[in-house]
């Protein structure tokens, strides 16, 4: 994940956190474009990551570069390694991490300045997966109704907010840089499970090799460290089990 285990020089006083922050200056041509800074911030109850990013922006250095928006965990732009740990720094209490916070852009995508990542690839791999409705049958005149009880395995994988924790903690990410990941074949599985779509067996060869569902390691680090309970793997497994069962059927026909 590519941790540092250097001991901070600035110390912490009463009340305060000292945050070290991982540098990267795409423009720098000194002898390295890595560097780590720190900052000595006052700490309160209820203080997340993601304000004491913005108090360092705000009142020490400017052209500290991060990305935020919602600072609610509903639009998935703060996703970062704290303390090794990938996670949501909107959702993430400094008080539950001690006196001394490491921060580090998200693993396995390429870092443009400082902690933000270029998403590009992640989104183009979720586009690549077919994400919206194919219904097989003519356009009703009014919605296309689903029961509750139809729509509970698709469910869980509409929860998704494409935040890349689970990108940055797949072990077959880090090391297949052409792997779908898990949120794509999350988001793959979520069409697939949809009972208002028409497009299985098409959707079943979009992710029937080694890029797809099987390259999976099955070792379900993404479904946990998930900040929404979705769950990649089980999705991955069950699309498997539809390859499997659709080529026996066809072998069978
Ligand atoms: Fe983030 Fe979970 Fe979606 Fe992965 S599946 S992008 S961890 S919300």
């Amino acid at each position: 994940m590519g941790t540092s285990n250097r001991a901070m020089d600035a110390s912490a006083g009463p009340g305060t956190v000292v945050f070290r922050v991982r540098r990267f200056d795409p423009d720098s041509d000194g002898p390295s474009d890595i560097r780590w800074s720190e900052y000595v911030i006052p700490a309160h109850p209820g203080l997340t990551v993601l304000e004491a990013l913005l108090l360092v922006q705000e009142e020490q250095d400017g052209g500290l570069a991060f990305r935020y928006s919602c600072r609610g965990a509903v639009c998935g732009s703060c996703a970062m390694v704290i303390n090794g740990e990938v996670g949501l720094a909107c959702r993430t209490q400094v008080s539950s991490l001690g006196n001394k916070v490491m921060v580090e852009p998200l693993p396995n995508l390429p870092v443009l300045r400082d902690l933000v990542v270029d998403m590009d690839v992640f989104f183009a791999k979720e586009e690549s997966v077919m994400p919206w409705l194919r219904p097989s049958d003519p356009d009703p005149e009014c919605e296309r109704l689903v029961s509750p009880e139809d729509w509970r395995e698709a469910e869980p994988y509409t929860n998704c907010i494409l935040c890349a924790s689970c990108q940055g903690v797949c072990p077959v990410a880090e090391r297949a840089p052409d792997y779908l990941g898990p949120a794509a074949l999350a988001k793959h599985y979520r069409f697939y499970a949809d009972p208002r779509d028409g497009a299985g067996e098409e959707r079943l060869r979009l992710v029937d090799n080694e890029n797809g569902v099987h390259g999976c390691d099955m070792v379900w680090s993404c479904a946990k460290i998930c900040p929404k309970g979705v769950p990649p793997t089980k999705g991955i497994g069950k699309t498997r089990a539809a390859i499997y069962h659709a080529k026996k059927a066809r072998e069978g026909a």
